[in-house]
C-alpha cells in the first residue's frame, strides 16, 4: 500500500511518499534511487542492527556507510548526535549526501535532527521499525532529542523524503514494543472518533493478522497525515496530538532513571488516562466515555498507573513541558471523543486530582 501526504516546508511544498506493509523495505532503492547522492549513511538502531543487519546490506549496498546508534530513549541525546556529526564530517559527506534512519522513533528522531542540521539540512528516509514509528513518530517531520532532563527540548521540523513503514520488521520487535506502539494509535483513535475508534473497541490487539494490522497503520497514518498537512508547524491543529503527552512525556521522563523505566507509549497511555480524567472532572466528558478510553488501554496491554513515589517529579516536568506559556500549563482538552480544544488551561484542584487517580 501506498499513501501519500503532502508537509510545507519553508518557501516549498513536498510530497513525503510513505509506503506501508510487509516487504516495502526490499524496494528502498528502486523508491529512491541512490544514485543521485555523493554518498549514503544508513543510522541503525543497534538492536534492530542485531536483528536486521544482514538484510539492511543486501538492500542498501556496501557502498553506503554504517553507524550503530546505542537502542534506548537515554541515548536520544546531544552525544549521541555529535558522534553521528562527527562521522558525517570525518568521511567528508556533503551537501548532496543522504542519510536513511533504521529503528524506532528515537532513531527517527535523532537520525532526523542529524540529518537536518548537517550542512543546514541534507535529505533523508525514515525506515521505522517498530509500531510505535511507524503509526506515528516517523510522520510528520518532528526531529530532536532530549535535553536537560527534558522530553524533545531540542529539535526542528524537516520533513523526510519518504517513509517506508515495512511490518516485516515487528518479528523481531519484544511483546511489550509492540504493545507499546498501540498507546499512539489508541490516541489517533481518541482525537477523531472515528474509524479507528470503531474498528479498535471491536478488536483482539493482540491477536491482529496481518490484513488487520495493515488497517490500523493506515487509518493511524491516515489521521496523523492529515493534521499535520492542515499544520505542519504546529501552530494550531496539530497541537491536538499532544493529548496525553503533558503528563505522559512527564511520566517518561520522572521514570528514565528508575531501575523499571517505562516505554514511550506505556507512558503516554498513563498520560490519556490522566488527561481523560481531568475532562471527565471539568464536566466535559461523560463518563462513559471515559471507561471506553480506558479499556481500549487496558485492551492493548498498556499500564494505567504510577508508583505514587514519583507524583512530585511528574508535577515538576509537566510544569517544565514545552508547550508551556510562561509557567501555565497549556492541555489538549478532551471536550469530547473526537473532540480536541488546544491551549486550554485548567484548575489545579482538577489537575491534581486527575495525578491522583493514576496513582497506585
Ligand atoms: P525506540 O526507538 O526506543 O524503540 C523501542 C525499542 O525497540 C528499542 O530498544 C529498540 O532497540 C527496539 N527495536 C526497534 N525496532 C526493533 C525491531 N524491529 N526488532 C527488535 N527490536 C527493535 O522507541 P519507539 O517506541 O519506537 O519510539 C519512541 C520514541 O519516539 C520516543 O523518543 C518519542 O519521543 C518518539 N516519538 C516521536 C514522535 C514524533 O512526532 N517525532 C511521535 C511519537 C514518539
Amino acid at each position: 500500500m501506498n499513501l501519500q501526504l503532502k508537509y510545507s516546508v519553508p518557501g516549498k511544498k513536498t510530497n513525503t511518499p510513505i509506503y506501508i506493509g510487509k516487504g516495502a523495505f526490499n524496494k528502498i532503492a528502486s523508491i529512491f534511487p541512490f544514485e543521485k547522492y555523493s554518498s549514503v549513511l544508513v543510522i541503525i538502531d543497534k538492536n534492530v542492527a542485531q536483528h536486521w543487519s544482514e538484510r539492511i546490506y543486501k538492500i542498501i549496498g556496501k557502498s553506503a556507510s554504517y553507524i550503530t546508534i546505542p537502542s534506548g530513549e537515554k541515548n536520544k541525546r546531544l552525544s549521541t548526535v555529535e558522534k553521528t556529526w562527527a562521522m558525517l564530517s570525518k568521511k567528508g559527506f556533503d551537501r548532496k549526501s543522504l542519510i536513511i534512519n533504521i529503528g524506532g522513533g528515537m532513531v527517527c528522531d535523532i537520525g532526523a535532527f542529524v540529518a537536518s542540521t548537517y550542512m543546514r539540512g541534507i535529505d533523508f528516509i525514515q525506515v521505522p521499525t517498530t509500531l510505535l514509528a511507524q503509526a506515528d513518530a516517523a510522520i510528520g517531520g518532528k526531529t530532536g532529542f532530549n535535553f536537560n532532563g527534558l522530553k524533545n527540548t531540542i529539535g526542528s521540523f524537516s520533513a523526510p523524503l519518504g517513509i517506508i513503514s515495512d511490518t516485516t520488521f515487528f518479528s523481531t520487535l519484544p511483546k511489550r514494543e509492540y504493545h507499546s506502539g498501540f498507546a499512539e494509535i489508541i490516541k489517533h483513535a481518541i482525537i477523531t472518533d472515528g474509524e479507528l475508534f470503531k474498528f479498535l473497541i471491536r478488536k483482539n490487539f493482540s491477536s491482529l493478522n496481518g490484513k488487520e494490522l495493515d488497517k490500523v497503520l493506515s487509518l493511524s497514518t491516515y489521521i496523523k497525515c492529515d493534521i499535520v498537512r492542515k499544520d505542519p508547524f504546529e501552530k494550531k491543529e496539530r497541537k491536538k496530538l499532544n493529548f496525553g503527552h503533558t503528563v505522559g512525556h512527564a511520566v517518561e521522563m520522572a521514570y528514565q532513571d528508575s531501575s523499571t523505566p517505562l516505554l514511550h507509549g506505556e507512558a503516554i497511555a498513563i498520560g490519556m488516562i490522566a488527561e481523560a480524567r481531568i475532562s471527565l472532572l471539568s464536566g466535559s466528558l461523560a463518563g462513559e466515555k471515559f471507561r471506553q478510553i480506558e479499556t481500549l488501554i487496558r485492551k492493548a496491554g498498556l499500564p494505567n498507573k504510577v508508583s505514587t513515589t514519583y507524583k512530585n517529579s511528574i508535577s515538576k516536568k509537566m510544569l517544565a513541558d514545552k508547550k508551556n506559556v510562561g509557567r501555565q500549563i497549556k492541555w489538549a482538552f478532551l471536550e469530547d471523543l473526537g473532540k480536541i480544544k488546544v491551549d486550554t488551561t485548567v484548575s489545579d484542584k482538577i489537575v491534581n486530582e486527575s495525578l491522583n487517580y493514576i496513582l497506585k
